[in-house]
């Protein structure tokens, strides 16, 4: 064995498979299918590349400034990450150090228990209701800290803020993370419990709502004292974790409410009316509030549906878990995309035996 006994071994995330073959129709990460806002793309094309030559701005200023400004809260009420994965990774070695352990549910991001397991962090998931619903009184034991999504992945359901705050109401000893990587397609955000909990942080990010995949900038809302701590941890590991065009285009992104606003209504309403097709069909899902679908259908195995998608070169998510390997995460894409979607599905329905 030798060195090898004294290797930090993990099974890593797995990640959506990024295929870049052309005229393929892409639903299976939950990137938004509309170009970021235009300014981003015109600053993009007048950007300054010797400024390229110097480290960027360790504190991600511009950003701070602008996300402080856009979701009025104070500048040292933020923290920004490389994508909210980097932000949620942060956040985990930060505060989850009791030695209890942390509660998360069953189903939920996949990424949690992987963090859990590379940071030495004990955990314990509490599964959903048959509904898909967390129950709050789950999260009324001892623990080291409370992680979980609103509207959750992949299930797309989001909990009221009633029952958010229950949880952090019940768990004020900890630190409590709502990750709202989806808030924008029709959640309610935590934000505004922020006043009243000083254990409270939120997590968003520009991946989804905002069309900056790519750019992975992820941002998280906190109590002064918990972004401290924050940064405390990031400045022991690397000071320049945002690159320069991040920190700038990302803020450019915040300018433009109203287009934020066309795209994900637009992609809402997009779902609204692909649920309906889906359901004619025959699939049942969970009522979802994000920019996916997660949909089963009772007489065709989701495995073979994922392969036959597949084939025809519509990328879809699916996992070979207990309790979710009969479901297709679907994204909301284009009108035109869906209508791709939904026209190979119903020719598949119908082709099916029975
Ligand atoms: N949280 C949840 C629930 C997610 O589904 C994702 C996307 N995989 C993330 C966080 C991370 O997204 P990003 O790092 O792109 O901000």
């Amino acid at each position: 064995m030798g060195w090898e006994e004294n290797v930090r071994r993990v099974v890593p995330y797995t990640a959506g498979e990024q295929p870049r073959k052309p005229g393929i129709i892409k639903l299976n990460t939950n990137e938004c299918p509309y170009p970021p806002a235009p300014g981003v793309e015109r600053m993009a094309a007048r950007m300054d590349c010797s400024a390229l030559r110097l480290y960027p701005d360790p504190d991600s200023t511009v950003l701070v400034k602008a996300l402080a400004e856009a979701y009025h809260v104070k500048q040292e009420q933020i923290f920004v990450g490389v994508g909210s994965d980097d932000v949620l990774s942060m956040a985990f070695m930060t505060f989850f150090n009791s030695g209890r352990p942390v509660l998360f549910p069953d189903v939920t991001y996949s990424f949690y228990d992987v963090w859990a397991e590379v940071h030495r962090i004990p955990y314990k998931i509490c599964p959903l209701d048959e509904n898909w619903h967390i129950r709050p009184e789950d999260y009324r034991q001892p623990n080291g800290g409370v992680v979980f999504p609103n509207p959750n992945a992949p299930t797309g359901l989001a909990e009221s803020l009633e029952t958010v705050e229950e949880i952090i109401r019940a768990n004020q000893d900890v630190v409590v993370i709502v990750d709202e990587a989806y808030v924008d397609f029709g959640g309610v955000s935590a934000m505004g419990l922020l006043e009243k909990y000083d254990n409270l942080l939120v997590v968003q990010t520009f991946s989804k709502s905002r069309s900056m995949a790519g750019m992975r900038i992820g941002f998280c809302m906190g109590s002064e004292k918990l972004i401290r701590y924050l940064n405390d941890v990031k400045f022991s590991f690397n000071s320049y974790t945002m690159n320069l065009p991040s920190q700038l285009l990302g803020a450019e992104a915040l300018q433009d409410e109203a287009y934020f606003k066309e795209i994900t209504g637009r992609i809402i309403a997009t779902r609204e009316r692909v649920k309906g097709e889906l359901k004619k069909l025959g699939f049942l899902f969970p009522d979802s509030g994000a920019n996916f679908i997660f949909a089963t259908h009772p007489s065709i195995p989701a495995k073979q549906m994922f392969r036959a998608l597949r084939q025809a070169g519509i990328y879809v998510r699916h996992w070979d878990k207990p309790r979710i390997s009969e479901y297709l995460r679907i994204t909301v894409g284009t009108d035109e995309q869906m209508d791709l979607l939904l026209s190979f599905l119903r020719e598949y329905v119908a082709l099916q035996p029975g």
